[in-house]
């Protein structure tokens, strides 16, 4: 079956920003479209998102953030070169890099390869009569990956009611992914009511769909999660952990950790302690991000003293980026990748990052961006990828429904094993 039709157009994504979207049209007349996400704490490392920063009329209503340069370039550049093509992924991620060799994508746009990367991969699915995620995976029991779920939000999300992203729950001791979800929907409830009677509710919801709450220190808002917990009937630290997205890029000045809503600003020696402290006296079993993207001697330094079990999570230090995943393993920084499509700008690109991480024996945590569409193709990604772990955001607005909705769909319709990272 070949590419009949190749056409870019823009939409708008979850926070109302513009955002690209591909779509790809078979010989049998079916069409398969994809819609790219965007960050807010973005790493420097990532592969370039191109936006509009001309005088185009419309241009000026998105204040520069427009993207009708990534859509022209799908339209006049990509469409001619691989219409009447068959629908692979593997080879049509080749041409577009033929057409833009950079390694950061940023002649064309990450954005605008990334949509056509993805609409013909499910194209690529659809010509097969498979799911995306049946393709990937290959044949047997499917994997359903253990959620990690946002119930605070702080950082850039949150506009800064806490100094680090995201308090997050992993419900470890679930026995499948419909379990999770209910266990994680109450807790969330619980927040919210809890956070409500507290009056410290700042944002009923953040970007990621996450409560956004003031809390004096980490420690106090990881506590308050750990209440949520126990209210909710179930066992903190057994059958529900915590997990920390520290973004500390975010808050990294002048070669010093500046905890703001803790007045704590603290060099490189003393912030790796803190870390410490928290890990070891709350039931915090993954942290992402809890050194600045380039302080590569903290990532080092930490995990001589970090338990073993505890998962370093790398988000902007590696932005899915082979080079820099490379760097991690060699000198041992981490021990998992969170993998975000668009901050490697391929489909295979991504893919290619993820399986060097797993034969490295590095965790994987597929995940979605604070600025998130209506697509779902983040989970069969996830599911196809054998990641084990996935990340969303939280459990409120269609943007991340989408996904967990799309998990709880193969776990009610497919032969399916809920993965278990965390024993
Ligand atoms: P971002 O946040 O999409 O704004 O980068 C998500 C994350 O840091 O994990
Ligand atoms: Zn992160």
């Amino acid at each position: 079956m070949k590419i009949t039709e190749v056409l870019g157009f823009q939409i708008l994504d979850s926070r109302g920003r513009p955002s690209v979207a591909a779509r790809v049209t078979l010989e049998d007349g079916s069409s398969h479209i994809a819609r790219v996400p965007s960050g807010a704490s973005t790493g420097t490392h990532e592969a370039l998102e191109l936006r509009d920063r001309g005088a185009r009329y419309e241009e000026n209503f998105y204040r520069g953030a427009s993207v009708f340069g990534a859509v022209t370039n799908i339209n006049e550049i990509i469409a001619p070169k691989i219409t009447s093509l068959p629908p692979s992924y593997g080879d049509i991620d080749q041409i577009l890099n033929e057409l833009d060799p950079t390694s950061n994508h940023r002649n064309l746009g990450a954005n605008t390869k990334l949509a056509v990367s993805l609409a013909i991969a499910k194209a690529e699915a659809h010509s097969k009569n498979l799911s995306l995620a049946r393709m990937l995976f290959g044949e047997g029991e499917l994997i359903i990956p253990m959620p990690m779920v946002n119930i605070l939000s702080g950082g850039a999300h949150a506009n800064r009611s806490l100094d680090i992203q995201d308090v997050l729950i992993i419900p470890r001791g679930a026995n499948s992914f419909t379990q999770s979800i209910s266990w994680i929907a109450s807790i969330r409830e619980i927040a919210a009511r809890k956070g409500h009677d507290l009056g410290q509710v700042t944002h009923l919801v953040a970007d990621e769909g996450g409560l956004g709450m003031k809390f004096p220190s980490i420690a106090t808002a990881c506590e308050f999660v750990i209440s949520c917990i126990a209210d909710s009937g179930l066992r903190p630290g057994v059958d529900v952990s915590l997990a920390l997205d520290f973004a500390s890029t975010q808050y990294f000045e002048a070669e010093k950790y500046n905890l703001k809503s803790e007045g704590r600003n603290l060099d490189k020696e003393s912030y790796i302690n803190y870390v410490a402290s928290l890990v070891n006296n709350l039931p915090i079993i993954s942290i992402e991000d809890p050194f600045a993207e380039d302080d590569w001697g903290s990532w080092q330094n930490f995990r001589e003293l970090a338990p073993s079990e505890l998962q370093i999570l790398g988000d902007d230090l590696f932005t899915t980026n082979l080079e820099r995943l490379e760097r991690g393993i060699s000198s041992n920084s981490a021990n998992a990748i969170l993998i975000k499509v668009n901050q490697n700008g391929l489909v295979s690109g991504t893919e290619e990052v993820l399986k060097r991480a797993q034969k490295s024996g590095f965790r994987t945590v597929v995940s979605a961006r604070s600025g998130e569409t209506e697509d779902s193709w983040l989970a069969d990604l996830a599911i196809g990828w054998r990641a084990n772990q996935i990340k969303v955001g939280s459990t409120h607005g269609s943007e991340r429904s989408a996904k967990w909705n799309r998990l709880l769909e193969f776990e009610a319709t497919e032969k399916t094993i809920f993965a278990k990272p965390y024993g």
